[in-house]
C-alpha cells in the first residue's frame, strides 16, 4: 500500500483516539473530585472578600468609610482610629483598603443616609501613590465619575523634606471636589519630618466637631476603649498549623513557591557579609543575597525589601515584665465578623512569634496606644500621665513629645518606667502596629549579578536621653546574618520593589551621580551596568560620580572597586569629598560647585541625567541648591528661572532622587 492508500485512521489510531477522548471526558467530569484537598484551610480572608463596600456598609449599618493609602502601615492605623472614633458620635465606621474594593462605587455613597468617606492618603517616594492606592489613583486620573452628593474629607501623610510633600493627599482632595464631591472638612497635612502623630491628633480634634455640626449629631461621651479582637488560647493545636513568622501562606518558608512578593517573600541565603569601613566606631556593611532559582528579576535602581525580626532580648524582657509564658499559642479574632481583617497578624501563633516577627516593639508608641493602655496603670499618677500624653492639651502634647518621642522610649522602656502599668499581653498585641519591611537601594546590576542582590547599609545604634542603647532593628539583624558553612545557611526574607530610579535609556547619555555615605548604593549598580554595556560594545557616555565620606582612611566605601572603574575608564570622573580630613567641611555640593563649568556643560549641552541618593533632610536639599547656583551663574538665569530649569529636568526624568530621612 502506498502511503496515499492508507486509511485516514488505522484501528490502532482509533483505539488510541478513543482512549485519549475517554480520558479527556473523564478528566473534565471528574477532575473536581480528584483535586487534592488543600492541606490547610486558608486563614487569609481572601475567600470571603466582597468588593462592594456599599453593600457591606448597608449590611453592617455603617455610615462612615475610611479608606487608606498606606505603605508602612501608619495611614492604615490612622484610618482604624478614625473608624473607631465614629462610635463616640453615634455613627458607625469601617476602615477599608481601596485595593480590595470597587472604588467606582463611591458615587453610590449618598444611598446611605448621613454618610461620609474619609481618606487617609500617604505619599510615597517622589510624590507617588502607595502600592495599595495605585489603582485608585489611576482610576481617579482617567475617570469622569460623578460624585455629586458624596461627602468627604482627606488627611494626607507625608514628609516635608521631600520635593512632593503630601502630593497624593492633595491630589485626592482636589480631584474628588472636581468630580462633584462635597468636602466637609479641610485637608489635613501630616508631616513625618515634624510630628505626624500630633498633626493627626490636632486635625482630628477639629474634624469631629465639624462632622457633628454638619450632620447634626452630638458626641456621646468619652473616647471609649473598645476591644477589636478577642483572645483565644489554644491548648491542643497541631504545631503544623501554627504560624512561625510567615507573612501570608502557612509553611511558606518551608515550602517556597514563586512568585515572590510582599505577602510571599523569598528566603534568600546570605552569601557575603563584610564590613566596608577600615576604621571608626561605626559598622558599614556589604551583603550579598543569593536569589538563584527564585525567578526574581530586578533592575539597577530598584529597592530590595527585607523583613527583619526583633531582638530576642527585648521580646524576652517584655514577657518577663508582663509575667507571661511567651510560648502560649493564641489567636486574636476580630469581633466584627464582617471585617476583611480576621486577625491583626497571622494566627494562630505564639506571643513570642507575634512579638518577634509581626509587631513593632521598637518605635515609640502612638498616643492611642498610650490612651488604651492607661487603664492598666494602677498607680493614679502614672495613669494620669499616660492620659495626659494621649490628650490634645498643649501640656499633654509637650509631655508626649519630650517623654516619648525625644527620649525614644519604646514600649519596653514605657513598661519599665511605669512600673504599675501591666496590661494583658493580648491587648498590647492588639494595639501595637505591625513590624514593617525595610527597603534598601540595590547596590548591584542585574546584568552583572543576575542571581545576587547587593546591599550597602550602616548599622544603626545610639544612646537615648534615658541612657538606654537603641539598636536599629533591621541593620543589627542583617549584621548578624553571617554566611555559614556548617550546613545552616543564614537567610533573609525579601522581595523587590520596582522604582523609577533608572539609568538613561540611551547609554550614550552622560550621567552625574551624587551619593555620599551609603547613598553610594544604587550607583555601584549603575557603574557595574555601564561597565557591562561598554563590554558589550555599546557607546557609553560620560559617567561622573560625586561621593562623600568622613575620612579617606576610614569610611571610603568600595574604594578599590571605584578606583578600578576609574582606571578602566568606566568612571570618567571620580570626585570624593572627605568631610573631616581638614578643618573645614568639604561636601559633594562643594565639589559640584568647584567643577561648575564641567557640570553645566554636561547638564545643559550634553543632556546629562542627574541622580541623587542618600540623606533627604540636608544633603539632597543642599545639592539641589548647588544646581540652582550653577544654573544662575553659568546659565545666566534668575533664581526663579533656575528653579524652573531644575523642575523641568525632573519632569523629563533627568533629575532623579532616591533619598531617605
Ligand atoms: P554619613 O557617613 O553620615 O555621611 C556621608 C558624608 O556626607 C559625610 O562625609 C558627611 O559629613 C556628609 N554630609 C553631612 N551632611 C551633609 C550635607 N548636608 N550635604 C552633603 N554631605 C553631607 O552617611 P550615612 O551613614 O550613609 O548616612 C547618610 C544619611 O542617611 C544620614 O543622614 C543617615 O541618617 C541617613 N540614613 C538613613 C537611613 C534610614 O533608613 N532612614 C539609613 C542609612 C542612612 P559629616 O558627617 O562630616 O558632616
Amino acid at each position: 500500500m502506498t502511503p496515499c492508500d492508507e486509511p485516514f485512521l488505522s484501528n490502532l489510531d482509533i483505539f488510541l483516539f478513543s482512549l485519549i477522548a475517554g480520558l479527556i471526558v473523564y478528566w473534565l467530569i471528574f477532575r473536581k473530585k480528584v483535586e487534592p484537598i488543600p492541606e490547610f484551610k486558608k486563614l487569609d480572608a481572601q475567600t470571603t472578600r466582597e468588593t462592594s463596600f456599599i453593600d457591606k456598609m448597608k449590611k453592617t449599618g455603617k455610615n462612615i468609610v475610611v479608606f487608606y493609602g498606606s505603605q508602612t502601615g501608619t495611614a492604615e492605623e490612622f484610618a482604624n482610629r478614625l473608624a473607631k472614633d465614629a462610635h463616640r458620635y453615634g455613627m458607625k465606621g469601617m476602615s477599608a483598603d481601596p485595593e480590595e474594593y470597587d472604588m467606582s462605587e463611591l458615587s453610590r455613597l449618598p444611598e446611605i443616609e448621613n454618610s461620609l468617606a474619609i481618606f487617609c492618603m500617604a505619599t510615597y517616594g517622589e510624590g507617588d501613590p502607595t502600592d495599595n492606592s495605585q489603582d485608585f489613583y489611576d482610576w481617579l486620573q482617567e475617570g469622569d465619575a460623578d460624585f455629586t452628593g458624596v461627602k468627604y474629607t482627606v488627611f494626607a501623610l507625608g514628609n516635608k523634606t521631600y520635593e512632593h510633600y503630601n502630593a497624593m493627599g492633595k491630589y485626592v482632595d482636589q480631584r474628588l471636589a472636581e468630580l462633584g464631591a462635597q468636602r466637609i472638612f479641610d485637608l489635613g497635612m501630616g508631616d513625618d519630618d515634624g510630628n505626624l502623630e500630633e498633626d493627626f491628633v490636632s486635625w482630628r480634634e477639629q474634624f469631629w466637631p465639624a462632622v457633628c455640626e454638619h450632620f447634626g449629631v452630638e458626641a456621646t461621651g468619652e473616647e471609649s476603649s473598645i476591644r477589636q479582637y478577642e483572645l483565644k488560647v489554644h491548648s491542643d493545636l497541631n504545631m503544623n498549623k501554627i504560624y512561625t513568622g510567615e507573612l501570608g501562606r502557612l509553611k511558606s518558608f518551608e515550602n517556597q513557591k514563586p512568585p515572590f512578593d510582599s505577602k510571599n517573600p523569598f528566603l534568600a541565603p546570605v552569601t557575603v557579609n563584610r564590613k566596608l569601613n577600615k576604621a571608626g566606631d561605626r559598622h558599614l556593611m556589604h551583603l550579598e543575597l543569593d536569589i538563584t532559582g527564585s525567578k526574581i528579576r530586578y533592575e539597577s535602581g530598584d529597592h530590595v525589601a527585607v523583613y527583619p525580626i526583633n531582638d530576642s532580648v527585648i521580646v524576652n524582657r517584655i514577657g518577663e515584665v508582663l509575667g507571661v509564658d511567651l510560648d502560649t499559642v493564641i489567636s486574636l479574632n476580630n469581633l466584627d465578623e464582617e471585617s476583611n481583617k480576621k486577625h491583626p497578624f497571622p494566627c494562630p501563633t505564639t506571643y513570642r512569634t507575634a512579638l518577634t516577627h509581626y509587631l513593632d516593639i521598637t518605635n515609640p508608641p502612638r498616643t492611642n496606644v498610650l490612651y488604651e493602655l492607661a487603664q492598666y496603670a494602677t498607680d493614679p499618677k502614672e495613669q494620669e500621665n499616660m492620659r495626659k500624653m494621649a490628650s490634645s492639651s498643649p501640656e499633654g502634647k509637650a509631655l508626649y513629645q519630650s517623654w516619648v518621642l525625644d527620649s525614644c522610649r519604646n514600649i519596653l522602656a514605657i513598661l519599665e518606667d511605669f512600673p504599675s502599668l501591666r496590661p494583658p499581653i493580648d491587648h498590647l498585641c492588639e494595639l501595637l502596629p505591625r513590624l514593617q519591611a525595610r527597603y534598601y537601594s540595590i547596590a548591584s546590576s542585574s546584568k552583572v549579578h543576575p542571581d545576587s542582590i547587593h546591599i550597602c547599609a550602616v548599622v544603626v545604634e545610639y544612646e537615648t536621653k534615658t541612657g538606654r542603647v537603641n539598636k536599629g532593628v533591621a541593620t543589627n539583624w542583617l549584621k548578624s546574618k553571617m554566611p555559614t558553612d556548617n550546613g545552616h545557611k543564614a537567610t533573609v526574607p525579601m522581595y523587590i520593589r520596582k522604582s523609577q530610579f533608572r539609568l538613561p535609556f540611551k547609554s550614550s547619555n552622560p550621567v552625574i551621580m551624587i551619593g555620599p555615605g551609603t547613598g553610594i548604593a544604587p550607583f555601584m549598580g549603575f557603574v557595574q551596568e555601564r561597565s557591562w554595556l561598554k563590554e558589550q560594545g555599546k557607546e557609553v557616555g560620560e559617567t561622573v560620580l560625586y561621593y562623600g565620606c568622613r575620612h579617606k582612611n576610614e569610611d571610603f566605601l568600595y574604594q578599590e572597586e571605584l578606583d578600578e572603574f576609574e582606571k578602566t575608564g568606566v568612571l570618567t570622573a571620580l570626585n570624593v569629598a572627605f568631610s573631616r580630613d581638614q578643618a573645614d567641611k568639604v561636601y559633594v555640593q562643594h565639589l559640584l560647585k568647584k567643577n561648575k563649568e564641567a557640570v553645566w556643560r554636561l547638564v545643559h549641552t550634553d543632556n546629562a541625567h542627574i541622580y541623587i541618593c542618600g540623606d533627604a533632610r540636608n544633603m539632597a536639599r543642599d545639592v539641589q541648591n548647588a544646581f540652582y547656583e550653577i544654573a544662575e551663574e553659568l546659565g545666566g538665569l534668575s533664581r526663579a528661572q533656575a528653579v524652573d530649569y531644575i523642575k523641568k529636568l525632573m519632569t523629563k526624568g533627568r533629575y532623579s532622587q532616591d533619598v531617605w530621612s
